[in-house]
């Protein structure tokens, strides 16, 4: 039995609707999914919905923004209560300041001559965390650029451009705010970041995990990770990070990580449950009841 825990919908920056999603995870077999989107839960009642009717194991989750040290650092949030106050409030400060980003990287646009409107993104993000992809694909939508790569490589990315820095939340609230509202944290993609030096600051934040297997970690790069989670007793966990078929292929399936690790995943979300009596408003700073 495997799982992939590392999932976008069109509720961010994938281009399947969450039934699409979970029809893909079925064809593939999947025991377990989770659905990530970036700063937002709200694809998960329906993921939720549509699992229940494939038989499929669902975490609600949500793959957060955050920062550490200056490095942009991806935290995983696994079992999210998504009705949870604080969580929806704080996530809801990072969508506007990701609806705004969108805003000023049109504006920039515009400056270069290239004629595109932010109504036009906004339209065809649809959703309420929209990012550089939606950029992207309105675009090219509108015949501005030939492809999504060219629009990253002309205007998006880093340093290009158009490109505007986003504001993003300290990796040690992430961490907070996810276990406040009873899930677990774990460390997205740390191959992609290469910012090692900031997993023992996370840890001590009280870092649930750490993904050794994604679809951009080679073998060795899944072994270096593997090691730092037996060092720090972290849990292993695993996805594809699909976004649809905005890269071509879907890679749903492609990275299958063993139920086995779902398994303790379950475990530690009892145990942080069972041993937070009463969870800590945001911001931080009060003693979290007794960790792992
Ligand atoms: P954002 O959160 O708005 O900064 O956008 C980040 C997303 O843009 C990620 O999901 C990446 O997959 C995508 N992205 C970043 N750089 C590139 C690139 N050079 N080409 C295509 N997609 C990219
Ligand atoms: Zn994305
Ligand atoms: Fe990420
Ligand atoms: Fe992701």
């Amino acid at each position: 039995m495997f799982a992939d825990l590392h999932l976008h919908t069109n509720f961010s920056d994938g281009t399947f609707s969450p039934e699409e999603l979970v029809s893909h995870a079925s064809r593939h077999g999947l025991a377990a999914i989770a659905l990530t989107d970036h700063d937002t839960v709200e694809g998960c009642a329906r993921a939720a919905l549509a699992c229940a009717g494939a038989k499929i194991e669902f975490i609600p989750g949500s793959e957060l923004t955050a920062e550490q040290n200056g490095n942009e650092i991806h935290i995983l949030g696994y079992f999210l209560d998504t009705q949870n106050a604080t969580l929806l409030t704080e996530i809801g400060k990072f969508q506007a300041v990701r609806q705004n980003r969108i805003r000023e990287m049109v504006a920039r646009l515009n400056e270069l001559n290239v004629p595109l409107e932010a109504d036009a993104v906004f339209a065809l993000a649809n959703c309420r965390s929209p990012g550089r992809p939606h950029v992207a694909r309105a675009l090219v939508k509108a015949g501005l650029v030939a492809n999504l790569d060219e629009a990253f490589e002309r205007f998006l990315k880093k340093n290009r451009p158009a490109w505007v820095p986003k504001a993003k939340m300290s990796a040690l609230t992430a961490i907070e705010l996810i276990h406040q509202a009873g899930g677990l944290a774990v460390m997205a993609h740390p191959g992609l970041n290469r910012s090692d030096e900031v997993i023992p600051d996370l840890v001590e934040a009280g870092l649930d995990g750490i993904e050794c297997f994604h679809t951009k970690h080679p073998a060795a790069t899944a072994e270096h990770y593997l090691q730092i989670a037996k060092k720090h007793a972290l849990l292993v966990t695993g996805g594809s990070d699909c976004h649809g078929l905005s890269k071509g292929k879907p890679l749903i399936g492609t990275v299958k990580l063993d139920y086995v690790h779902v398994e303790k995943l379950y475990v530690a979300r009892n145990k942080r449950s069972a041993s937070s009596v009463s969870p800590s408003p945001l911001p931080a700073g009060g003693e979290r009841a007794g960790v792992r």
